[in-house]
């Protein structure tokens, strides 16, 4: 059997629209979960009868959205049920579901681990009730607390939490307090997220009418070194630029993406990545996505098997930037050797340029043929990242042929916010060298 990979099923329906949000989310009251469930299971269908899926092993599978936990225990054990049943799961398959912490109880979350939901990732954002109401979330902070006490007595050991910080109404001290809440009720995992304004949302809308002021950069970096201070003195490790985790419990979903892993997206506006699995001439992997609104998104997948909008093959510069963007997330970082096998030319051969200056500046650090962002270069992860957005790259090196066939070049590929986007921002992201 060929390689595993992971499955992103996309869970677009929300109660209400947070202030910062620009993932495919869609505030409803009336949620369509059998239909939905419906064009998920013909899309999986679809796919896992393709070549390309076809007997392979799934190793990890993350329920994200929007809010999957709004779906019903019967619905999320129908959909993964069939998927058991279709396929081939790895026994040690990791199974991440995302919960609103204002939308859980204690049946519904033995419901979803009696499933095989195996780690909850909880919203939790913040414990101070003035952040949560700037950011215009549902629950309260006691919300957080009863549903971890929910998910410890239904079964979960591996529980994770979402953190913002650098939001407009935070200071160093809620974040503290924030810090001191997490510590209580010790998750496994913490992600920690530099809020950004994102255009389109309620947030930037009422910064361009100046109704509130972005916080400084000092205090935003302050913010940030506190909550890495803090986690890693109390036995989180950093693994990725803003995820910290006990021993063994880094999210190997996450870890999948980060490591150019093929993944399966299902629902509205998913995104999927096949690396390069198929026969000459050989291409640098593939990514697609799905239409992002959900009636059009269940019409589609539900009568056709597949709901695309969006497909290309990556040309060769994409994928040493994808290689590098991607590396570098991780503080283990870039394998030089890893990718002079991939692409059959030296790191410094593409980027020499910039790798020196990098190094020079103090922003990077070159250990054990690894090349990955220094403390300095944590604080800039975003900068020094666009440093390698323009790799210089003469095909003729390279034994690589890339090909494109875009589908629908009109639309770009963030068009309705990738499941990547999900992907925390990168701390200190805003700040340029
Ligand atoms: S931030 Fe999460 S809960 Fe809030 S609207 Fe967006 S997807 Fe929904």
């Amino acid at each position: 059997m060929s390689k595993p990979f992971s499955l992103y099923i996309h869970i677009p329906f929300c109660l209400h629209k947070c202030s910062y949000c620009n993932f495919n989310s869609y505030a409803t009251a009336q949620i369509p979960e059998r239909d939905y469930v419906a064009g998920l299971l013909s899309e999986f269908d679809y796919y896992i009868s393709q070549p390309e899926w076809q007997n392979r092993a799934i190793n990890t599978i993350y329920l994200g959205g929007g809010t999957p936990s709004l779906f019903s225990a019967a619905a999320i054990t129908k959909l993964l049920t069939q998927i058991f049943k279709t396929t081939v799961v790895d026994d040690l398959v990791e199974i991440s579901l995302e919960a609103n912490p204002g939308t859980v109880t204690y049946d519904r979350l033995l419901g979803y681990h009696e499933a095989g939901v195996n780690r909850l990732s909880l919203g939790a954002q913040s414990f101070s009730v003035k952040v949560l109401a700037f950011l215009g979330r549902i629950h309260a902070p006691h919300h957080v607390e009863e549903a971890v006490a929910f998910a410890k007595s239904a079964g979960f050991n591996n529980i994770s939490m979402d953190l913002i910080y650098g939001a407009p109404q935070q200071s160093l001290a809620d974040l503290q307090y924030d810090l001191k809440e997490v510590l209580r009720l010790a998750p496994a995992h913490v992600s920690a997220y530099s809020l950004s304004l994102e255009k389109g949302t309620r947030l930037y809308k009422a910064w361009r009418k100046n109704l509130f002021s972005v916080p400084r950069d000092g205090q935003v970096i302050r913010q940030s070194h506190e909550l890495v201070t803090v986690l890693e003195d109390n036995g989180y490790q950093r693994y990725e630029i803003s995820n910290f985790a006990r021993p063994h419990r880094e999210a190997r979903h996450n870890q999948a993406y980060w490591s150019g892993g093929d993944y399966l997206g299902l629902g509205a506006g998913a995104h999927s990545y096949l690396a390069d699995t198929l026969p000459t001439p050989k291409r640098l992997g593939q990514r697609w996505s799905n239409v992002c609104d959900p009636a059009k998104y269940m019409e589609q997948a539900t009568s056709r098997g597949q709901a695309v909008a969006f497909k290309e093959a990556l040309s060769i510069k994409e994928a040493i930037f994808e290689f590098f963007f991607l590396g570098l997330r991780k503080i283990t970082g870039v394998d030089l050797e890893e990718f002079e096998q991939r692409f059959g030319i030296t790191a410094d051969r593409v980027y020499g340029n910039a790798i020196s200056l990098l190094n020079r500046g103090g922003f990077i650090k070159i250990e054990e043929n690894r090349l990955k962002l220094s403390s300095k270069g944590l604080l800039v992860a975003d900068s020094v990242m666009e440093s390698f957005a323009a790799p210089k790259v003469n095909s003729a090196e390279l034994s690589l042929k890339p090909t494109r066939q875009t589908l629908s070049p009109a639309e770009p590929v963030d068009a309705c916010g990738l499941p990547q986007a999900k992907l925390p921002q990168a701390i200190g992201a805003e700040w340029k060298l």
